[in-house]
C-alpha cells in the first residue's frame, strides 16, 4: 500500500483508506491480495473519488499482454490504433514503450542459419521462413482438393467414373497447379495483390463469414517466432459458403445431373480454393475463403447458398477463340436458351438468334 500511495501521489493520511479493484471492479481486500496470481491488473482509489474506468484502455491492455505473449511485433499496428483520440494519454504511452521493449527483431530475419530457433521442429529441406509459410498454404489447398476429390468419387456405383466427374478433378488439380496451390497467399515475398499478410508477415484476422471485419483485433505474425508460426497453424482459411455442407454436394449433384458437361468448374474453384478479395463488391468472380483466428471461425452452419445461376455454362469448350460458336454449340445454345434464358451467363458477340437472346437475359 505504501508503494502504491506513494506511485499514485496520493497523501500519508490517505493510505488506510485507500480501495483495490480488478479491473471487472471487484474490491480487493489484504487477505485476497495475498492469493492474486502475479501481474494481475488492479485498480486503485478513495473512497470518494469517481472511478472512471477507461473501457478502452482495460481492453487494450489486455490485447496488448496477449500479444506481448504471442506476437511481439504488432506495436506499428497498435500505435496505429492509439493515435486515434481519446487513448493518446500517459497510459497508452506506457504500453506503447512497455511493447516496443518486448518486440524482437527477429522477424526480419529469413533463413535457417540467421533464425534456426524459428526452423526447430521442421523438416530440414527448408532453408527459408517463406518456403515454410508457402508449404503451409499449399497443404492446404491439397487438403481441400483432396477432400474435394474423396467426395466426387464417393458411393459412384460403377468404374470408371463418369467423365464428367473426372474432368471436374482434373480441372481443379491443373488449375491449382498453375497458382502453385495459391501458396504466395501465405508468403510475405509475394507480391501485394498475391500475398494475405503486409511485407513483414503479419496477418489479420478478416472476421467472422458473415461480418466485413474482425471484431476482436486478432492479429499474427508466424514470421516472428516459433510459437507463433505454431498458433498460425490454428487460424482457418473458413468457406464462407461452406464446402462440406453446401459446396460439394452441390458440386457433385450437377456433375452427376444430364447438364454435368456444363458445369460452370471456374465458378466451383473459386468457391472451393480462392481467397475472398473483400476489397470488391462481385460476389461472382471474387473467391470464398476468410483467413480467420479461431474466435472468429464460426463453425455452425452458415446461412449462405450458392445462387443456383452460377453452377452451369452455356459454351462449352467447342468454342472458337474469336468468341464465335461451332454450329454444334450454336445447336445446343438455342435449344438450351428457350428452355432457360435466365442461366445464361456469358456475353458473346455473335449474331445467332440464340446467342442475342442469351444477351437480352443476361443476368444482373
Ligand atoms: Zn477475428
Ligand atoms: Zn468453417
Amino acid at each position: 500500500m505504501k508503494k502504491c500511495r506513494r506511485k499514485f501521489g496520493y497523501k500519508k493520511s490517505d493510505e488506510k483508506d485507500i480501495v483495490v479493484y480488478l479491473t471487472d471492479d471487484t474490491q480487493v481486500d489484504d487477505e485476497y491480495f495475498e492469493i492474486l496470481p502475479a501481474g494481475t491488473h488492479l485498480r486503485v482509489s478513495l473512497p470518494g473519488e469517481v472511478t472512471t474506468p477507461n473501457d478502452y484502455i482495460q481492453q487494450l491492455s489486455t490485447f496488448l499482454h496477449r500479444c506481448l505473449q504471442q506476437e511481439p511485433n504488432l506495436h506499428q499496428r497498435v500505435y496505429e490504433c492509439l493515435k486515434e483520440p481519446p487513448t493518446s494519454d500517459g497510459a497508452a504511452a506506457a504500453l506503447l514503450t512497455l511493447l516496443a521493449r518486448a518486440a524482437s527483431d527477429t522477424v526480419s530475419l529469413t533463413s535457417r542459419d540467421k533464425d534456426p530457433e524459428w526452423f526447430k521442429g521442421l523438416d530440414t529441406k527448408f532453408n527459408t521462413k517463406e518456403g515454410v509459410m508457402r508449404n503451409s498454404c499449399e497443404s492446404r489447398m491439397r487438403g481441400y482438393f483432396q477432400h474435394t476429390r474423396r467426395e466426387l468419387l464417393a458411393d459412384i456405383p460403377h468404374h470408371p467414373p463418369p467423365p464428367h466427374i473426372t474432368n471436374a478433378i482434373t480441372f481443379f488439380r491443373h488449375h491449382l497447379h498453375q497458382t502453385r496451390h495459391n501458396s504466395s497467399y501465405f508468403d510475405r515475398s509475394a507480391s501485394d495483390s498475391e500475398r494475405l499478410c503486409d511485407d513483414k508477415g503479419l496477418f489479420s484476422c478478416e472476421g467472422p463469414y458473415d461480418q466485413h471485419t474482425c471484431p476482436s483485433l486478432h492479429f499474427i505474425n508466424p514470421y516472428t517466432s516459433r510459437e507463433a508460426r505454431i498458433i498460425f497453424s490454428t487460424w482457418n482459411l473458413d468457406h464462407v459458403i461452406e464446402k462440406s455442407r453446401t459446396v460439394l454436394p452441390i458440386l457433385k449433384a450437377s456433375l452427376s445431373s444430364k447438364r454435368g458437361q456444363n458445369v460452370n468448374l471456374q465458378y466451383f474453384h473459386q468457391l472451393l480454393f480462392l481467397h475472398k478479395d473483400t476489397t470488391t463488391t462481385t460476389t461472382t468472380s471474387s473467391g470464398n475463403l476468410k483467413l480467420v483466428h479461431v474466435a472468429c471461425h464460426d463453425k455452425k452452419p452458415h446461412q449462405l447458398k450458392i445462387e443456383p445461376k452460377y453452377i452451369y455454362l452455356i459454351e462449352d469448350s467447342t468454342d472458337n477463340i474469336d468468341g464465335s460458336h461451332t454450329s454444334h454449340t450454336r445447336k445446343r445454345l438455342q435449344h438450351y436458351n428457350t428452355r432457360s434464358k435466365k442461366h445464361c451467363l456469358r456475353t458473346t458477340t455473335t449474331t445467332t438468334t440464340g446467342t442475342r437472346r442469351c444477351e437480352k437475359s443476361q443476368v444482373k
